[in-house]
């Protein structure tokens, strides 16, 4: 395990960096690679921490803290989400970033891995609060920003509105638009069609994949959805399309169920309108706990974190689990889960779909030439289908599952990266 400290003395290690690093060493260690690069592929390159006083509505003054981690950027520019949320803290954005540069490694972009977040209550706060609070955050991480640096783009808690105010405040600083600094802006702002939805549609052509391996089709399945936000939505909404029944589906305060199939579509104005899924027509109520041991075949996590833990792994009767939240399931519960002969489709390949159409973003806007959505989806699911097929094959031929595999692929071309660049000076 690579101890943390060793870094960053004065950090406190939590899960979620522990179990980034765990699956990182557990792989590292079967790979024959040059221990001496160990350490720098494990630890971040850059941390920045900021504290962001913002005038609220009322007048007074509260300052938030904020995060931008750069992890590794030996394949390209860092690039990776920002997240606004009160469980944010400092290890958890190391890990998400640890986590982005695997996953910009396997599906092949040109890009490293960063993450941002801000420690505050999206739902709490005004639009003004909000907007304030990105420029600030923005205006504060300024010089470690850039289309060439560090491109952020929507996570948990923000959206393509925030995305707008960062490219605002990025291009009133250096005095010029800069499209190519954020992916994930509005497509009247020059966004790219199909970037929403994209997270949930690299979801799905991951599942449809895997279960073409099984002789199955999306049609053959019954799904579970843990979050219902832009990745649970979508996944669900797309699955549903394609002919899966998507039987349960919850959000942070509970959930529904209908065993011939939730109108995912409805379920999702209805959220949007209420805030809730309670009392969501023509669903029973299921716990958030029952949604995840529900009688189903898939289940996605696309909520958090660690929600997939040892406690409730023996209980899922599902036989595939799709990442599509970074880091659902812990280590502990991945080796239950194998153990229990479920498959688990880990996150930096399930969830890949969002950065992939972030990078066909950033290409659109370097370029000033924009794509049509034909040509987003068709390029999306190639890159999917070959991030899958490649992760399958290296899982055949290692006889591992499909994290490990994924981990080789990954962290072997960060590393040859590495070390083909060396260091400087
Ligand atoms: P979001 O803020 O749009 O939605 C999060 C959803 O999760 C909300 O519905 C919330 O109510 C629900 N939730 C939170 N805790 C829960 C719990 N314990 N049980 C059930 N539901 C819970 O966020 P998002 O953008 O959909 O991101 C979800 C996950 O996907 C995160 O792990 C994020 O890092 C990951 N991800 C997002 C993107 C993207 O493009 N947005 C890309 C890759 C990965």
């Amino acid at each position: 395990m690579t101890d943390t400290n060793r870094f960053f003395p004065k950090i406190k290690t939590s899960a979620f960096w522990q179990h980034a690093n765990h699956y990182f060493d557990r792989v590292y260690q079967t790979m024959k690679l040059d221990e001496l690069w160990r350490p720098v592929l494990a630890s971040p390159r850059r941390v920045v921490s900021v504290s962001c006083p913002i005038r609220m509505d009322d007048g007074k003054i509260q300052v938030f803290t904020g995060y931008r981690v750069q992890h590794n950027n030996a394949l390209g520019p860092f690039k990776g989400g920002l997240r606004y949320d009160m469980s944010v803290n400092l290890e958890e954005v190391m890990a998400l970033a640890m986590l982005q540069t695997w996953k910009n490694a396997l599906v092949g972009l040109p890009f490293g891995g960063a993450k941002g977040g801000v420690v505050c209550d999206p739902k709490t706060l005004s639009p003004g609060e909000k907007e304030r609070l990105t420029r600030r955050y923005i205006s504060q991480i300024m010089p470690v920003l850039g289309p060439d640096q560090d491109i952020p783009a929507p996570d948990v808690g923000t959206d393509a509105q925030v995305m707008a105010w960062v490219l605002d405040t990025y291009s009133m600083m250096v005095g010029h638009q800069e499209l190519g600094a954020v992916t994930g802006k509005p497509v009247p702002l020059r966004g790219s069609v199909g970037r929403e939805e994209a997270t949930g549609r690299g979801v799905m052509c991951v599942l449809r994949k895997f279960l073409a391996t099984q002789n199955k089709a999306l049609g053959d399945v019954k799904v579970a959805v843990q979050g219902f936000g832009n990745v649970g939505f979508h996944t669900a909404r797309l699955l549903e399309e394609r002919g899966a029944t998507v039987i349960a589906i919850s959000e942070r305060n509970g959930g529904i169920y209908c065993s011939t199939g939730i109108d995912t579509d409805a379920a999702g104005q209805y959220y949007r309108e209420n805030g809730t899924l309670d009392d969501c027509p023509g669903c029973e109520a299921l716990t958030n706990e029952e949604v995840l041991v529900c009688e189903c075949d898939v289940l996605i996590p696309a909520a958090m974190e660690n929600t997939i833990d040892e406690d409730i792994a023996p209980h899922i009767q599902a036989h595939t689990v799709v990442e599509a939240a970074n880091g659902p399931v812990t280590p502990r519960a991945d080796e239950i889960l194998r153990e229990n002969g479920v498959t688990v489709l880990p996150d930096i390949l399930s969830n890949a779909g969002g950065v992939t159409v972030s990078y066909f973003e950033w290409v659109q806007g370097l370029d000033n030439y924009f794509w049509d959505l034909k040509r987003v989806q068709d390029e999306l699911q190639r890159v999917m289908d070959r991030a899958f097929d490649a992760v399958n094959t290296q899982a055949d031929e290692a006889d591992c599952d499909y994290r490990t595999a994924a981990y080789t692929l990954a962290i072997r071309r960060v590393a040859e990266a590495s070390s083909l660049r060396g260091l400087f000076p």
